[in-house]
Formats: C-alpha cells, sequence, structure tokens
C-alpha cells in the first residue's frame, strides 16, 4: 500500500516537473525566425567557410602541412629580386573540410591569411564547385578594404528568392482567365 502511495508521488511530482518547463517556455520569447529572410548571428567562436587572403599570405605552405584533412593544396614561385615567395595559386577543396581551424591556427601572418567566417550558407550545384580557388589577381568584391573578411561564397552572389510578403503581394488569390 505505502509503495502505492509512493509511485503516486513519484509521478505526480515528474509530471509537475514537466508540465514547469513548458509552462516556462510559455512566458519566455519565441525563438524561431524566418530563415532565410531573419537569420540568427553565429557564435563569437562559430568556424563557418574559409577566406583566404592573396594579398597577406607569405606562401609558407605551413596551413597545407597542418591540414589533416590535406584538402588544401597551393603553388608559389620564388622572385629572384625580391627573394620572396610569390602565390600563383592557392585551392581549397570544400568537399574535405572538416572545419577543424588547424589551417588558421597554424598560419603565422599578423592579420591571418586564412581563416574562418560566420558564413554558413554554403551550397555547391556540382563535385567541381567544392574545389574554390584564389589567385593573386582575383578582384576583392568592390569596396573590401585587404585583410577585410570576405569569402569566394559571398562573392558568387548566391541568391535567395523574394520575401514572404512579396510572395503574398503578387500572388493572386484566385486563379485568373
Ligand atoms: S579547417 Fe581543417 S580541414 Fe579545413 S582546410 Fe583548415 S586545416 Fe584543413
Ligand atoms: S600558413 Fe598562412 S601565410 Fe602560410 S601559406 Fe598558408 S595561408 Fe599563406
Amino acid at each position: 500500500m505505502l509503495n502505492y502511495f509512493k509511485t503516486i508521488g513519484q509521478v505526480s511530482w515528474a509530471l509537475c516537473k514537466g508540465l514547469g518547463v513548458t509552462l516556462r517556455h510559455m512566458f519566455s520569447p519565441a525563438l524561431t525566425v524566418q530563415y532565410p529572410y531573419e537569420k540568427v548571428p553565429p557564435a563569437d567562436r562559430f568556424r563557418g567557410a574559409l577566406a583566404f587572403h592573396p594579398d597577406l599570405c607569405i606562401c609558407c605552405e605551413m596551413c597545407t602541412r597542418a591540414c589533416p584533412s590535406q584538402c588544401i593544396t597551393m603553388e608559389s614561385l620564388r622572385n629572384e629580386q625580391t627573394k620572396r615567395k610569390e602565390l600563383i595559386w592557392y585551392r581549397i577543396d570544400f568537399s574535405r573540410c572538416h572545419f577543424c581551424a588547424l589551417c588558421e591556427e597554424s598560419c603565422p601572418t599578423k592579420n591571418k591569411s586564412i581563416h574562418h567566417t560566420s558564413e554558413y550558407e554554403l551550397t555547391f550545384n556540382s563535385r567541381k564547385d567544392f574545389v574554390v580557388e584564389w589567385t593573386p589577381k582575383d578582384p576583392q568584391p568592390s569596396g573590401a578594404a585587404p585583410g577585410q573578411v570576405w569569402t569566394r561564397f559571398l562573392s558568387r552572389g548566391q541568391k535567395i528568392g523574394p520575401s514572404p510578403e512579396v510572395v503574398a503581394a503578387t500572388t493572386p488569390s484566385a486563379p485568373t482567365a
């Protein structure tokens, strides 16, 4: 008999605890956003798409050696007049990258030549799109200063559809003849 009432007490307590969580969330502000028209900013240490800055890179190849997935390849040539290496091309195969940041950590330049950004909307239409290449001649997007955060993904000009308000305003509610 005692066990019977003990079980009823435990179940009632568990039920109250569960309902307490529900009640707490009922009165807190909603976290839902209308993605992709509204976006929640990623956390400060979020590791998004890699950005590379040909203007800052000193071609030391530390990043290619640090990368455990071997997804970074590059070619450079030593300039005999300046005694410095000059970048020819730099490639990242994003199909192999697992966003570990080891390349960023190993990069010795003061402003990192390679670093993660907060860009997470990565879409690829084919396998070859995964391989992103930079060369020193690549134009920076207009208004971008050397070292400014930007990615090749942004420069692809990914587009989202019209906002729900525009869709609602332009979609006839009844079929037209
Ligand atoms: S984030 Fe990691 S896996 Fe991706 S390129 Fe850098 S070192 Fe390689
Ligand atoms: S570690 Fe930095 S400076 Fe060295 S090659 Fe890689 S991106 Fe360039």
